[in-house]
């Protein structure tokens, strides 16, 4: 079974286990650098803008994730945070101001919104230039079409931590679980563009294991614990788990688990993405890799300007930037 798959590093002990935490340090090291390197050029380090509208627990994991790592970097992690009752255009009318303002270079609005919130109005009005997790019409446009762009950054860690474990994915069948604008559709035309032969799967696919005992990839992210069990692989197959559910620990608390049930799956996969420590801290690298490059096309146009995160970051740690170190675009 363990010579059915090129690449996947199947330990007799158990599954290869594609850490995306120790990939995701190496590349603070660089952005810690390259952001300290805009500070210097410009005066002050970017500001990155995270809107929250309500709250529900996955949101809360990555926002602190994400702030947690704009401290790491040397980035101005701005939460703006907004009661779940506001409505579409009191939002857009906060995110314009935003757009406006100079000191910010990236702009993202946590998932999901609120029901009654529009999502299309929401995501039309950020400004594509400040559009760091890629999710205006205008950067989805450019990944279907091939083109520069800023990619949705979950999408992008699914990729390049197979990408950056060694895994070839040209000519593989692979199979993604999910098709959401900002995880399954993105990532899947993504392995495309890495030459894999794909299929995407989601909640209205009759019998999902038929489909996933063929991939010799598989991508889950499709917000469902225990979604996929080890009975639905084919021995050997490299799993990306993007799912991050909070469920009970069985003792009063609360853990992170994915979407593949990781104690039937582990003697079959031939490598898999733990949660956590897998996608999401590479998904939080890649990120600031984005706001570096928007925060350097948007000085370099003079459309940034050293805002109060000038003062505040000034003695702090290295406030420093990095370059989209991320899959090809
Ligand atoms: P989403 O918008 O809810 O989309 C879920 C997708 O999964 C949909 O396409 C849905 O199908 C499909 N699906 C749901 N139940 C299914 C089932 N039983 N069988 C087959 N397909 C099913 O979620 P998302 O925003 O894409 O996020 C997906 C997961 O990734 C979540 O767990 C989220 O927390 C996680 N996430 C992780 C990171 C990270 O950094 N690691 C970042 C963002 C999100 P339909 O289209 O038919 O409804």
């Amino acid at each position: 079974m363990s010579d059915e798959l090129d690449g996947t590093g199947i330990a007799a002990s158990g599954p290869r286990l594609l850490a995306g935490s120790p990939i995701a340090a190496e590349m603070r090291v660089g952005l810690t650098r390259d952001f300290a390197a805009f500070r210097e050029r410009w005066g002050a380090a970017p500001t990155l803008a995270i809107v929250l509208v309500g709250a529900d627990a996955p949101s809360a994991v990555y926002l602190q994730q994400i702030l947690r790592t704009c401290d790491r970097v040397g980035v101005d992690g701005r939460l703006v945070e907004i009661g779940a009752g506001v409505t579409s255009d009191a939002l857009c009318e906060e995110i314009e101001r935003l757009n406006a303002d100079p000191s910010v270079a990236g702009i993202i609005v946590q998932m999901p919104l609120p029901p009654l919130i529009p999502l299309r109005t929401v995501i039309d009005s950020i400004d594509p230039a400040k559009d760091v997790d890629g999710i205006h019409p205008r950067n989805a446009g450019l990944l279907s079409l091939g083109y520069d762009g800023f990619l949705p950054a979950t999408a992008q860690a699914s990729v390049e931590i197979l990408k950056r474990s060694g895994i070839e994915i040209a000519g593989k069948r692979v199979v993604v679980i999910g098709r959401s604008n900002v995880v399954g559709k993105p990532a899947a035309l993504l392995l495309m563009r890495e030459h894999g032969t794909v299929t995407v799967l989601h909640s209205r696919t009759r019998d999902l294991a038929h489909h996933t005992r063929d991939a010799e990839i598989l991508v889950v992210a499709a917000g469902r614990p225990g979604l996929v069990t080890g009975d639905m692989l084919m021995p050997g197959v490299v799993v990306v788990d993007v799912g991050i559910n909070v469920v009970s620990d069985g003792a009063g608390g609360e853990k992170l688990v994915g979407d593949v049930d990781f104690e039937s799956a582990r003697d079959v996969v031939g490598a898999i993405t733990p949660v956590p420590g897998g996608v999401g801290p590479l998904t939080n690298a890649l990120l600031l890799s984005h706001l570096l490059r928007a925060a350097t096309d948007q000085a370099e146009s003079g459309r940034w300007a050293a805002g109060p995160a000038a003062g505040r970051l000034s003695g702090g740690p290295a406030a420093a930037s990095a370059r989209n170190a991320g899959t090809s675009r």
